[in-house]
């Protein structure tokens, strides 16, 4: 299970995230004249599902969770959403990452809609068996909504290719027979597609490529401060590496490593798995997180958590770009100081995207029971990412707007074209 829990923002207030995301669709829409009939659904998540349910602890006693399956949209397709298992998760937060993957699924132009669950509990504090237990009983609640053509979860913060396996098993023994679609993200042994553990650490090295070349800079030789080392973070590290790039800070739940000559990820890796954290990795000296942020450095890439980049904080940040591997590291306001200070910031719904699209190429394969080789993966997902790169890009010049209006404008633009094309049903 991936390491987690406890803020380490430490200058941050914390946002409503859905009213963030609330706040940049009705900027977008107002600016783009969208009607309003897709701009009032595109405020609201079509279907909000919340369990209670109980779990037998270990020590013999029972304990009630509480979960979440939201789908936000699903004019262009099926619901897609990670599910993440979290102390601190809500509701607003899951409504949050619900639309945002109703963006970025338009964005990059797949024919998904977005979804997102979360689970309040502390994967990092229970035992494999709590974890198993919580998520078969957990899959059980949201059956009524989850299936291959409606709605598919995938790992997220405190949850992996593991609790996919289960979640894919729960959902079989109820229905009868196997169903490989039901969920991405899951081991290579029961339909899991080559290249999914890295793919959104594959998404933002693509990503990042591209923007330092739009800029002028080379990646080659470039620093690098990365917040988070899950999921997202250590894959991108690694890629990052093999690009040329110098890892000088690495931040985690418990804290920051640096060293300006570079880190060696490597054996930071190797030291997380075995202490749980970066911090004390040898060779490296110990940062805040709140330090790391404001490293001088050429690329910032947070892939951590949301809200970590604010106005308090924002104008601190030295890096020339800023590559958003978490979902909504940085607040409205800090996009603004950002901005006027010149930062190219790339947005969460293009930068991350690299795992529901690897996911779709799951979902693909598991649906036409053919597999496809790493380097067919990789291949699709370069082309993905390199479109929808330049097409992001390119609204962004015609329309003089940031990288995040430019994204928006591109997704919304997309979905009220099938919500018009669609109608209203009845
Ligand atoms: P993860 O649980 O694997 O890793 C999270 C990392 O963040 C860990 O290293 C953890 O120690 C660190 N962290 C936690 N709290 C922190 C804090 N307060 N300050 C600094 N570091 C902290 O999660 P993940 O799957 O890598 O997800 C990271 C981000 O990327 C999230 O915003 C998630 O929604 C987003 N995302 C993930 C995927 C995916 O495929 N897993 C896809 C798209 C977006």
């Amino acid at each position: 299970m991936s390491q987690q829990t406890q803020p380490v923002g430490e200058t941050c207030e914390i946002t409503n995230p859905f009213e963030m995301v609330r706040q940049r669709i009705d900027a977008i829409c107002q600016r783009m004249k969208v009607s309003e009939v897709c701009h009032l659904r595109l405020r609201e998540c079509k279907r909000e599902l919340t369990v209670h349910f109980p779990v037998k602890m270990d020590d013999g006693h029972v304990k009630v969770f509480t979960g979440y399956r939201i789908e936000h949209n699903t004019t262009r397709g099926p619901a897609k959403g990670g599910l993440r298992y979290h102390p601190d998760v809500t509701l607003d937060d899951t409504k949050a990452f619900a639309a945002l993957m109703t963006l970025k699924a338009a964005v990059v132009n797949i024919p998904y809609g977005g979804a997102k669950g979360a689970v309040i509990c502390d994967p990092m504090n229970m035992s494999q068996g709590e974890v198993e237990r919580l998520t078969r009983r957990y899959t059980s609640e949201i059956m009524l909504v989850i299936s291959p053509e409606k709605d598919i979860p995938a790992p997220d913060v405190g949850t992996n290719p593991q609790v996919m396996a289960w979640i894919m098993d729960t959902y079989s023994m109820n229905v009868g027979y196997s169903v490989l679609g039901v969920v991405t993200g899951k081991p290579l042994s029961i339909g899991g597609t080559r290249g999914r553990t890295e793919a959104t650490g594959h998404g933002c090295t693509i990503i990042t490529r591209l923007a330092a070349k739009h800029l002028g800079m080379s990646v080659d030789g470039a620093t690098v401060a990365l917040q988070g080392f899950g999921n997202v973070g250590a894959p991108a590290a690694r890629l990052l590496t093999k690009e040329g790039c110098r890892i000088i800070g690495i931040a985690d739940w418990k804290g920051g490593i640096y060293n300006p000559m570079g880190i060696d990820v490597e054996g930071a890796f190797r030291h997380c798995k075995e202490t749980g954290s970066v911090v004390g990795f040898k060779g490296t000296e110990v940062i805040t997180n709140a330090e790391l942020l404001a490293l001088p450095c050429d690329i910032l890439l947070p892939a951590a958590l949301e809200d970590q980049i604010c106005a308090s904080n924002a104008a601190s940040v030295k890096a020339r770009m800023i590559i958003e591997g978490a979902n909504a590291p940085t607040t409205p306001e800090a996009d603004r100081i950002l901005n006027d200070n010149g930062k190219f910031v790339v947005p969460d719904v293009l930068v991350n995207a690299g795992g529901v699209v690897v996911s779709y190429f799951e979902w693909v394969q598991g649906l036409q029971s053919f597999f496809w080789s790493e380097d067919e993966v990789n291949r699709q997902l370069q082309n993905v990412m390199d479109n929808a790169f330049h097409e992001v890009l390119e609204v962004s010049q015609r329309e003089k707007v940031d990288m995040r209006a430019a994204a928006y404008m591109l997704a919304i633009k997309r979905i009220e074209e099938a919500m018009m094309v669609r109608g209203i049903f009845p």
